[in-house]
């Protein structure tokens, strides 16, 4: 199919705010397409080349882009220059300078989605002496057949700026929309989606034949959205809950969803990207020693001190995210990976399978002597009173609270079930837990924060329900100096001139910027407010976060739609509301 189509659909969806707009603008451009550009399509629309699994990254330079952009118009650098400075976006550049070229093409031919896609997939693999030139040249050539329109967006997918607000939710209704007509088949696509993770790939199955996807299953090296945990806030409540369960040490590291066929291993993180190369004493105990051929299980790997039996905090093992110096760093501080689940075994999907089965497999599968794997802590529970026996002890190691989970419950891939409970440590005047919120945008700096050019941030969480970024606080504290540069050094790059799509919000700040980082924040409570949209419904105020203030670093092991949900601070809100009552029932 031409890729005008592709570019005319975005062009439609730039102009949409509505969600369900969108979802039919996308349904109506899947009915036209093969499976194979409705997998490219999808990519596309989403700006990538690979799911994130893959690690093919475009991220051209703008200068680069400003170069093709010279080259297939005839302008000088210095005139695109000049227009990039008065329009601000490279797209319009290249749109307004493709309306005007100086030269024509000499064989000007009609560009396919297939070419387009296969292009930037060409520039994301290129590396080595000599690659940029080729890069340049191939984005040229695209640019020289492409009509205004497709120039605008052609230029704007390498250097991340598509700007088109299409959430995985957004397409996975539109993909059943394409067949059904309505919603109905989301439920299963995102099922599948959950233990597949290659949206192009469940797309084109879906596309091909919408009852062929029931047949996804688990397999090696494909990562599975990891299952994510609820919240009470006392030990009481989780055994009227759950009834009896295990209670679990939670350890405050990263979590790693490990992968081995025969010798073969990869480690995903959180977001479900590859981090083999960063954990080679992970690999390696991997490889030698688990008695059997295939797996995936997950666990949460920390630093540790192995003679002290000491845990190390968070930031200690997040000097372990590098991608140089790696040999040296984990001879110094070599992870420790506490297992917590089992997926896959030897052929064998266990996700369906209840949690104490599960436990067992993973139990017999680990050697006992390994100095890198070993099972995490887990203890039976029956009685408020013995989870806070064991909720004392971990907090006393250091460790960060507990996580409960039902014996007899399946892993729920990418859900928030209640087959697994967090509870940690609650301050006074504090909430429970901190909260995962997306930057959507930033204030310039008053007063003595001036020089910063930075005087707090705007952030949101996640609806996954409607695909969008809710406003949920301002956050003016917590930063060091170091970090408000560094923090405003990041946004600046990815300042946009009108909110995404994808954002609701009533305040405005200062410049709006790309859903893209998430910072961890701890408040006192949660409140109701007018000025924020998170939970908003009609004229009824939404919800609010008093005295947020930033901890620790931006969570880059988070992606946007990994934040804290609309749905979990409705929860905390209800949770804090009980906490109260039962504190007014003690006094
Ligand atoms: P939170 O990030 O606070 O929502 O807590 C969930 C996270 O706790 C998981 O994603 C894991 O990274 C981590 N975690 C630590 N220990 C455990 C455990 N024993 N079982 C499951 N998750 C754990």
């Amino acid at each position: 199919m031409d890729f005008s189509t592709l570019a005319s659909t975005m062009q439609a969806l730039e102009s949409t705010r509505s969600r369900n707009q969108m979802v039919d603008i996308i349904a109506s451009l899947f009915k036209q397409l093969s499976p194979d550009d409705v997998q490219r399509s999808v990519c596309l629309l989403q700006g990538v080349v690979a799911p994130p699994h893959k690690g093919i990254e475009v991220g051209l330079g703008e200068k680069l882009v400003e170069d093709a952009i010279s080259k297939a118009t005839g302008y000088s650098s210095k005139e695109v220059e000049k227009l990039y400075l008065k329009l601000g976006d490279l797209g319009s550049v290249a749109e307004e300078l493709c309306k005007g070229k100086k030269q024509t093409a000499l064989f000007s031919q009609t560009l396919s989605i297939e070419k387009v896609f296969s292009t930037f997939y060409k520039i994301a693999t290129l590396s080595g002496h000599g690659s940029q030139d080729v890069k340049i040249s191939m984005l040229a050539e695209l640019l020289n057949n492409s009509s205004s329109v497709e120039a605008k967006f052609i230029t704007r997918f390498p250097i991340g700026r598509l700007r088109l607000g299409v959430g995985d939710p957004t397409v996975l209704d539109s993909l059943s929309v394409m067949h059904r007509g309505d919603k109905s088949d989301r439920e299963i696509l995102e099922s599948k989606y959950n233990i597949c993770s290659d949206l192009g790939l469940i797309a084109k199955t879906y596309a091909q034949d919408p009852n062929s996807i029931s047949k996804f299953t688990m397999v090696p090296f494909t990562p599975i959205r990891p299952a994510l945990a609820e919240r009470l806030p006392s030990a009481k409540e989780i055994i009227e809950k759950m009834g009896p369960c295990t209670v679990e040490a939670k350890y405050d590291g990263f979590r790693l969803q490990i992968h081995r066929k025969g010798k073969e291993v990869e480690i995903f993180s959180r977001r479900m990207e590859r981090m083999t190369n960063m954990l080679p004493e992970v690999v390696a105990a991997v490889r030698d020693e688990l008695n059997c051929k295939d797996i995936i299980f997950e666990g949460e790997a920390l630093a540790y001190n192995e003679t002290s039996g000491e845990f190390y905090p968070f930031q200690q093992t997040m000097q372990r995210k590098r991608k140089h110096g790696v040999g040296a760093k984990s001879a110094e501080m070599p992870l420790r990976l506490f297992a917590f689940d089992l997926l896959y075994l030897d052929g064998k999907d266990m996700a369906a399978k209840p949690l104490r089965e599960r436990r067992k497999a993973l139990e017999s599968v680990l050697l006992k002597n390994s100095k890198t794997l070993s099972l995490s802590e887990s203890y039976p529970v029956k009685k408020p009173a013995e989870i806070e026996t064991h909720f004392e002890d971990f907090i006393s190691r250091g460790l960060e609270g507990l996580m409960a989970k039902d014996l007899n419950a399946p892993y729920t891939a990418g859900a928030r079930k209640f087959a697994w409970v967090k509870l940690k440590r609650s301050y006074r005047n504090e909430l429970s837990d901190t909260i995962d919120m997306v930057i959507i945008g930033y204030f310039a700096g008053k007063g003595a924060r001036t020089k910063f050019k930075f005087g707090g941030l705007l952030g949101a969480v996640y609806d996954p329900n409607t695909d969008t970024f809710q406003s949920l606080a301002k956050v003016g504290s917590g930063f060091s100096e170091e970090q408000m540069q560094s923090i405003e050094g990041l946004l600046s790059k990815i300042k946009t001139k009108k909110p995404n799509a994808r954002i609701n919000s009533i305040m405005e700040p200062t410049y709006w910027v790309e859903p893209k980082y998430v910072l961890t924040v701890t408040a006192d409570e949660i409140t109701r407010s007018p000025i924020h949209t998170c939970g908003k419904e009609g004229d009824s105020p939404g919800y609010a976060l008093r005295f947020p203030r930033m901890y620790g670093e931006l969570r880059t092991d988070k992606r946007a739609e990994d934040a804290t949900t609309t749905d979990e601070i409705l929860e905390m809100y209800k949770m804090q509301k009980r906490t109260e009552l039962s504190k007014e029932g003690e006094e």
